[in-house]
């Protein structure tokens, strides 16, 4: 039997029902809503919890991960060589802080990803010769592998479980992907040069999303608007299973039918006048 996750509805559905007239409602994650009208006050709830964070002043979800103290506590780099590299930085706006410290010649890239994998536990994982076949790449949608620089390697079905490899590890993301994806995620560390090589060679910039589409949403539409365009697109696939994240600047809506999953977008920052932005990851060395 199911209930509804509704707080003052709790209407149910009973097994025999399911097994004559199939389920109805839906889904969102793993909690079931017997009615639209139910999912819509869930995902008004769902929704404004992932925004709260970007709406709370002075929140940076840009944050500046701290690798130059991991750096300096490996000994890899000492506090003038950081403090050069960090004004350099600062005239060269572009440049990573990575990037700078190799350029001035202060460290190796490798040094780098052993002490980043060190300080997160995440195994070393070389991208060398990487060979990955197509569906595999297909799992995470090409926004999410631009996003957040991170890239498939190696997919287990008997476990469920999926091995990516990323430039900055990040245990946010990883908990995203593995609730988004519904599989677990074994992480990597590699390279930051060779994984974007990696990623702008097999998720090409204009490459085809595939079941993606973009919403041209932003927070000023409203919650009520979002929530609704959701619903809209779930009945349109007839799906009654829905996941949803935070992803950057993105809404991230994973609509599910059957095996096949619809990646959905929507724009959650009035930055729609700068697309490069949007596509900007998360967090930047
Ligand atoms: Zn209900």
């Amino acid at each position: 039997m199911l209930t509804c996750s509704h707080r003052t509805c709790r209407n149910t559905q009973s097994d025999l029902s399911i097994r004559l007239f199939g389920q109805k409602g839906f889904y969102l994650e793993d909690d079931w809503y017997c009615s639209e009208d139910c999912l819509d006050t869930a995902l008004k709830v769902a929704i404004e919890k992932k925004l709260s964070p970007l709406l709370e002043k002075g929140s940076n979800i840009l944050q500046r991960p701290l690798l130059g103290l991991i750096l300096l506590e490996s000994a890899l780099i000492s506090r003038e060589q950081l403090q050069l590299a960090l004004s350099h930085q600062k005239h060269e706006k572009t440049a990573r802080l990575g990037q700078m410290l190799q350029r001035l010649g202060f460290v190796k890239e490798e040094d780098i990803t052993a002490a980043l994998a060190r300080q997160s536990g995440f195994p070393r994982l070389s991208l060398d010769r990487i060979v990955v076949n197509e569906a595999i790449l297909r799992m995470i949608p090409p926004r999410i592998a631009r996003l957040q620089r991170i890239f498939p390697i190696e997919y287990d079905p008997e476990n469920n479980k999926l091995s990516i490899v990323m430039s900055y590890p990040d245990r946010t993301v990883v908990n995203t992907l593995a609730k988004m994806l519904r599989s677990q995620i074994a992480p990597f560390v590699g390279d930051e040069t060779l994984l974007e090589e990696v990623i702008d060679q097999y998720y090409p910039k204009n490459s085809t999303e595939g079941n993606v589409e973009a919403g041209t949403f932003s927070i000023s539409s409203g919650i009520e608007s979002i929530s609704r365009e959701i619903i809209k697109r779930a009945k349109v696939l007839k799906s009654q299973d829905l996941s949803i994240e935070r992803c950057g600047q993105h809404l991230w809506v994973r609509i599910t039918v059957e095996n096949e999953a619809y990646n959905l977008f929507l724009t959650i920052a009035d930055q729609t006048k700068d697309p490069d932005l949007l596509e900007a990851p998360l967090r930047r060395r």
